[in-house]
C-alpha cells in the first residue's frame, strides 16, 4: 500500500519495513475496552461519583464492532468490512437519544459507542487519510451511497457465496487482522493491555471476592 500524500511518511514505512495500512478497518478490541474502561473509571472516581456497571461499559465500548461484525458475517453479503452502519455517527447519536429517553442516567453508557468511533478514526495513523473515514462516519450526510459504509454493491448484492461459505470466509477475519497487524496496531494493543493490567491491579481483581463482584454485579 502506498502513501500518496506524504513522502516522508512513505519513507518511514519503508524504513520500518512493515505493512502499515493507511486506513483499514481494524478490530482493536483490547484498545477499545482498555481506553474506554480507563477513562470511565477515572470519571467514576473523580467526577460521576456513582457506581457504574463495568459489564455494560465493556459491552458499549465495543458495541459498534459487535453489531457490524454480525451484519458483515451473517446478514449483508455485499459488505466488504466490519465497519458498516453501526460505525456511523447518526446511528450512535440515535442510540444515545434512545438510552437517555429510557433512563436519563444511562447517558454515560450512550457516550461510549461514540467514543468508540473516535478511537476508530485514523488520527493515530502514520498517514492519516480522513476522506474514507469521514464519508463513513458522517454517512449519509456526505453522500448516501452505500459504498461509504463499505457496501459498494448495495444490500441486494449476493457476493456469489452461499451463507455457509460466507460465514466460514468471514468469521476468521478478526484473527487475520491480528495476524497481519501493523506495528502501529500492535503498539496500540500492547498499550491497551498495559492499561487493563493497571486497572485490574487498581481494582484488586487478584482478590477472589473483588473478581466475583465484577462478574456478578459489574462493580470495579
Ligand atoms: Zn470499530
Amino acid at each position: 500500500m502506498q502513501c500518496r500524500t506524504e513522502p516522508l511518511c512513505e519513507r518511514v514505512i519503508a524504513l520500518l519495513a512493515v505493512r502499515v495500512p493507511l486506513w483499514r478497518p481494524e478490530l482493536l478490541l483490547l484498545a477499545h475496552v482498555a481506553y474506554t474502561t480507563g477513562a470511565v473509571r477515572i470519571s467514576e472516581k473523580f467526577a460521576l461519583r456513582r457506581p457504574l456497571d463495568y459489564r455494560l461499559v465493556v459491552l458499549m465500548a465495543i458495541l459498534p464492532d459487535i453489531i457490524d461484525r454480525f451484519l458483515y458475517v451473517f446478514v449483508i453479503p455485499g459488505a466488504e468490512s466490519g465497519h458498516l452502519f453501526a460505525h456511523t455517527l447518526v446511528f450512535n447519536v440515535a442510540l444515545f437519544v434512545v438510552l437517555v429517553a429510557i433512563r436519563r442516567d444511562l447517558w454515560i453508557y450512550g457516550l461510549l459507542p461514540i467514543a468508540h468511533l473516535a478511537l476508530d478514526l485514523p488520527v493515530f495513523s502514520l498517514c492519516p487519510h480522513w476522506g474514507d473515514s469521514l464519508d463513513e462516519l458522517l454517512w449519509p450526510f456526505l453522500g448516501s451511497d452505500l459504498a461509504n459504509v463499505h457496501i459498494p454493491g448495495g444490500l441486494t448484492e449476493t457476493g456469489g457465496q452461499s451463507l455457509g461459505e460466507r460465514i466460514m470466509d468471514r468469521i476468521g477475519d478478526p484473527f487475520r487482522t491480528y495476524g497481519e497487524s501493523s506495528l502501529r496496531s500492535l503498539f496500540i494493543e500492547a498499550a491497551g493491555l498495559t492499561v487493563l493490567t493497571m486497572l485490574a491491579i487498581w481494582g484488586r481483581l487478584y482478590e477472589w471476592s473483588r473478581l466475583r463482584q465484577l462478574v456478578s454485579a459489574g462493580r470495579l
